[in-house]
């Protein structure tokens, strides 16, 4: 079934893919996070390729309930469980922080979205402790969370709890305007080009279906954290990539130190064709 997001969306048009070229920073993915990545890139002045193996929002980005807020289920109790509370005071400030990035940015744009109050609701009386949890988790991080017992929905629920204000986007619209951006500033977002392998230190050889370029950096904005191995995967299938398809390659030898940047985590992977991998990096947004 295609998503209201992507139905009747006209085809990408991509940019020339240029095997041989180099690059500053290649971002494979793109989706939100590759395509924030990039745009943020590109705005420090770096020449960014992003490399896209379907097409801009074909994966999880325009198939979401396109949904910006900070209420996320009952996710911030389940943290609290496992967190300390500095930790999930930090994850509740950088989705802050992402939000309101993200609506500044749309603002600029001039991309329309809706400013709505957020529900999670309890569809059977158990439910509803755990509702009480999450409004106890949030007001801890500062939330203004409230429990009521009527979500406004056209069937009956055991009762819920709303943060105010928050919002909703058209997901593609708002990845027309990143992808637009970027090329506005020299970047190139390619459509149908699968990064395949990274191999090399600095700068690093990446390898793709149709050639490969050069790149100090490579980010890894692809949903899984995929990885030599792990995208070799030629399905052309707009479904997400497997597990399997998607498990880094083992290996004796250890993956080269990479120090983290912009908050993502390093992809801990092991080493190609006998060459220690250059460092890649895992970016990814936690969301419900
Ligand atoms: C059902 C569902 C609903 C969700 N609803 C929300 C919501 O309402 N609000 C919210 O904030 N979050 C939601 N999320 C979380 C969502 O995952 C993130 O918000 C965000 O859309 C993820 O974006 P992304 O760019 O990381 O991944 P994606 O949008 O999946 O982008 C990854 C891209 O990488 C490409 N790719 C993969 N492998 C390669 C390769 N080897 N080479 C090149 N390109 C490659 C893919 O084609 C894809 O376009 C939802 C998730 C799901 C599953």
């Amino acid at each position: 079934m295609t998503s209201i997001w992507l139905d009747g969306r006209d085809a990408f048009a991509s940019d020339p893919f240029e095997p041989g070229s180099s690059y500053d920073t290649v971002v494979a993915g793109a989706g939100l996070t590759g395509l924030v990545t990039a745009l943020l890139l590109a705005r420090s002045g770096q020449n960014v390729l992003v490399l896209e193996a379907r097409f801009p929002g074909a994966v999880t980005t325009g198939n979401t309930t396109a949904k910006v807020t900070l209420l996320q289920g009952t996710f911030l109790s389940q943290l609290s469980r496992q967190y300390s509370q500095k930790q999930v005071q930090a994850y509740v400030d950088g989705n802050r922080e992402g939000q309101a990035w993200l609506l500044r940015y749309l603002d600029e744009q001039n991309v329309p979205y809706q400013i709505r109050d957020a529900y999670t609701y309890a569809a059977s009386a158990q439910g509803t402790e755990k509702l009480r949890e999450e409004v106890s988790a949030a007001t801890t991080a500062g939330l203004d969370m409230e429990y009521v017992r009527d979500a406004g929905l056209p069937f009956p629920v055991h009762g819920a709890i709303r943060l105010a204000d928050q919002a909703q986007i058209h997901p593609v619209d708002v990845l027309d305007a990143l992808v637009a951006d970027i090329r506005g500033r020299g970047g190139s977002v390619v459509g149908g080009v699968r990064l395949q392998d990274v191999t090399g230190g600095r700068p690093a050889t990446v390898h793709t279906d149709h050639g490969t370029v050069t790149a100090n950096e490579v980010v890894l904005a692809t949903g899984f954290p995929c990885w030599t191995a792990g995208c070799t995967s030629p399905s052309s299938s707009p479904a997400a990539p497997t597990r399997q398809q998607c498990s880094c390659r083992r290996t004796r030898r250890r993956p080269r130190e990479c120090t983290s940047r912009w908050n993502s985590q390093p992809t801990r992977c092991g080493t190609t064709r006998g060459t220690a991998a250059g460092c890649c990096w895992w970016a990814g947004t936690g969301t419900t």
